[in-house]
């Protein structure tokens, strides 16, 4: 299995701004020596040696994450955020999408509009002869997506995009097998419902959780998840807020980073992505998050999960 993020913001995308942009090039500069900047080379060196958040950015768009099978290359798309414009520019380009005859399969967590707003900009989806499956446990996705595209919102209707669609329904009882990846679903607890996604290939398993608060959740309770969520070699997980906000924005629906922490630990995560950053963090914020999360790890006195921060472009192989 290939994963790879294409938009990590929650609730809004965040691009950086000038000042941000501005504000590490100031820092960089304050740094670097005559000897980093006689070559190319050189200045490459320099750059390399610096924290991911001087040199580069966690990104503007919200959630989306590619998934390809091992077998057959299977597209699979977690989440429709505005990251699936470039997901889908990238197809058309590299992957023979614009000829059509191609089969994409989209699973939705829920229709917030971070989730589900980048996909009328989703090129593959105009071109006759591709087929675009829906997958939700919500009856009424099509309606959803429907109502996105109402001409109030947007110029095209959701029929007026010439590939074929079709939806269906998960129950969260059972699984869906799509080219050797068997994918489960199970509801989380957030305003309007949302649903992880687990993901089993060659005995190897990536769980997709994003929206969902555990603020209230006491750790030994967290055992009553365990079949869905345990021994994850990989888990993206909602970490939006500090434990501070946390309490102040009790009932938002998103969890603290040591609150993930502290469940990927429970459930055995071998790897912890942390994702759905705020749109008010900047990089130089969320480096501190993810500092915050390492030392409440060793607090814990645990080794284990690796801690990652999610950004875009960033991809793993299972
Ligand atoms: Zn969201
Ligand atoms: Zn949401």
């Amino acid at each position: 299995m290939k994963i790879k993020l294409w938009g990590v913001r929650g609730s809004l995308p965040a691009p950086i701004n000038n000042q941000q942009l501005r504000r590490k090039l100031e820092q960089l500069l304050m740094k670097i020596t005559p000897d980093d900047l006689g070559t190319i080379d050189s200045v490459r060196s320099f750059l390399d040696r610096q924290p991911f958040h001087a040199t580069q950015t966690v990104g503007g768009d919200t959630t989306c994450v590619e998934v390809r099978s091992q077998e057959h290359n299977s597209l699979l798309v977690f989440d429709a955020g505005t990251g699936i414009r470039r997901l889908g520019d990238s197809l058309i380009r590299n992957e023979g999408f614009a000829e059509g005859g191609k089969e994409i399969h989209i699973f939705i967590s829920h229709t917030h509009w971070d989730h589900i707003q980048g996909f009328p900009f989703f090129v593959p989806a105009y071109i006759p002869g591709n087929k675009i499956h829906f997958y939700s446990p919500f009856e009424d996705l099509q309606e959803r997506f429907e109502r996105q595209q109402l001409y109030d919102h947007f110029p095209q209707p959701l029929e007026g995009m010439a590939s074929v669609k079709e939806f269906h329904t998960l129950s969260t009882e059972g699984s869906v097998n799509i080219d050797g990846i068997t994918i489960s679903c199970f509801p989380l607890n957030h305003p309007g419902g949302s649903f992880a996604y687990r993901l089993t290939e060659n005995q190897k398993t990536f769980v997709f959780a994003t929206d969902a608060e555990f603020t209230m959740v006491q750790i030994d309770e967290l055992q009553e998840y365990n079949p869905f969520f345990r021994e994850a070699d990989i888990l993206i997980f909602d970490s939006q807020y500090t434990l501070e906000e946390a309490f102040y924005k009790f009932d938002w629906g998103h969890t603290s980073v040591s609150m993930a922490v502290n469940m990927a630990i429970s459930w055995n995560a071998k790897k912890l992505v942390m994702t759905h950053h705020d749109p008010s963090y900047d990089d130089e914020k969320l480096a501190a998050i993810l500092d915050l999360a390492l030392e409440h790890r060793k607090n814990m006195h645990k080794n284990e999960p690796e801690i990652i921060q999610a950004y875009e472009g960033l991809e793993f192989y299972l």
